[in-house]
């Protein structure tokens, strides 16, 4: 059985390459006799594994000095609390509300102090990102929170808010390392691996050092202070050891193919191969505004349910996986996040058109 084109957004598909790596360390990581999943996270083989994976992301996305890289375990879902708890010094943050994840920390926010939604989009279904250049930010915001690329409606930011000098909190999920960012506009980027980078069980936080603070909200369980964790360089308990290591593979990965302007114009290719066909294609259509779409989840729809789930069942059977849209929105969504080779997508548009022949109406 050979692997599938597979479109999940999330836990997703990753580099080939880096999967067999990883077979053939299973047993015997370098010598040491065993597999990376039995080893201690003090030993000096792992030491290794988080400094050079660290180091290499550093590289790629050209981190400055005075922010700190965390490797932690709770999902993105675990900084929606863990933002407000460590940053809300005035208890007060603006969130821009872009879609269910936006919403999701906007809610979780709540219960730390006072939240304003300051745009939304959900009146089109999230099928926009609003307009950023003059939003009402709260004369005392802590930050303004951002979800920067929507995994399930298939928006992307492709200019940041003007905060107003405020601190820009992003949950890059679904678009981390898909192109090149200028991490000095942030003051903490943080997304869950599952989407972009390697297997669930990882969220990298990049946080500039003066938000890392001692006074964090109160009641701020020690595991969720950054300060814990930074000052202990992510080794404050049992890190997702193996996790970590498929990551810094990945990262190993993204570096041999050029890193992330070399990425960013292969997805850009890819997104078009899928873009341009929807746009001409008489059966079916993308659901999101042009000029906001991702170049990582494409979501589209036949506009006729019964069509849509032939589709998705007619293209599983022909080894295209996952291309079912969120159970939220319904449709269908191809994600192409980085491991997804050209020729899946150049694959899934002719299989699209061979079942827009066969269902002409
Ligand atoms: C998947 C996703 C999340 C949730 O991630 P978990 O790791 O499951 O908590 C949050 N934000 C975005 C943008 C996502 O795509």
């Amino acid at each position: 059985m050979g692997r599938v084109y597979n479109f999940s957004a999330g836990p997703a598909v990753l580099p080939e390459e880096v999967l067999k790596e990883a077979a053939d360390e299973m047993l015997d990581y370098q010598g040491t006799g065993m597999s990376v999943m039995e080893m201690s996270h003090r030993s000096k083989a792992y030491d290794d594994i988080i400094k050079t994976a660290e180091k290499d992301l550093r590289e790629l996305m050209n981190i400055p000095d005075n922010y700190k890289v965390l490797f932690l375990q709770g999902g993105a879902s675990q900084q929606f609390a863990a933002i407000p708890m460590n940053l809300m010094k005035n208890k007060v943050a603006d969130y821009i509300i872009t879609g269910q994840w936006a919403k999701k920390a906007y809610q979780e926010a709540q219960k730390y102090g006072k939240v304003n939604a300051i745009a939304s989009s959900e009146d089109e279904t999230y099928s926009y990102i609003p307009d950023c250049s003059d939003l009402p930010i709260s004369e005392d915001a802590d930050y303004v929170y951002i979800c920067e690329n929507n995994t399930i409606y298939g928006t992307k930011y492709k200019t940041l808010p003007n905060t107003k000098g405020k601190i820009l909190v992003s949950d890059v999920s679904s678009c981390f390392l898909s192109e090149p960012v200028d991490v000095t506009k942030y003051g903490v980027i943080y997304g869950g691996v599952q989407k972009n980078i390697g297997p669930a069980g990882v969220v990298i936080v990049i946080i500039r050092e003066d938000l890392i603070r001692d006074d964090v909200l109160e009641g701020t369980p020690t595991m969720l202070k950054y300060k814990t964790q930074a000052d202990n360089d992510s080794l404050y308990n049992t890190p997702p050891c193996y996790g970590i290591y498929i990551c810094g593979k990945v990262f190993k990965w993204l570096k041999k193919m050029g890193g992330l302007e070399v990425m960013k114009k292969r997805n850009e290719e890819k997104a078009a191969i899928l873009y341009d066909f929807l746009d001409q294609s008489k059966l079916f259509k993308g659901t999101v505004r042009k000029e906001d779409r991702s170049l990582m989840n494409v979501p589209f729809v036949t506009g006729d349910k019964d069509l849509d789930a032939k589709f998705v069942a007619e293209a599983k059977a022909a080894g295209f996986e996952n291309l079912k849209g969120h159970r939220t929105v319904g449709g269908m969504r191809a994600s192409i996040y980085n491991a997804m080779p050209k020729e899946g997508v150049e694959k899934l548009v002719e299989f699209m058109k061979k079942f827009e022949a066969e269902n002409a109406k």
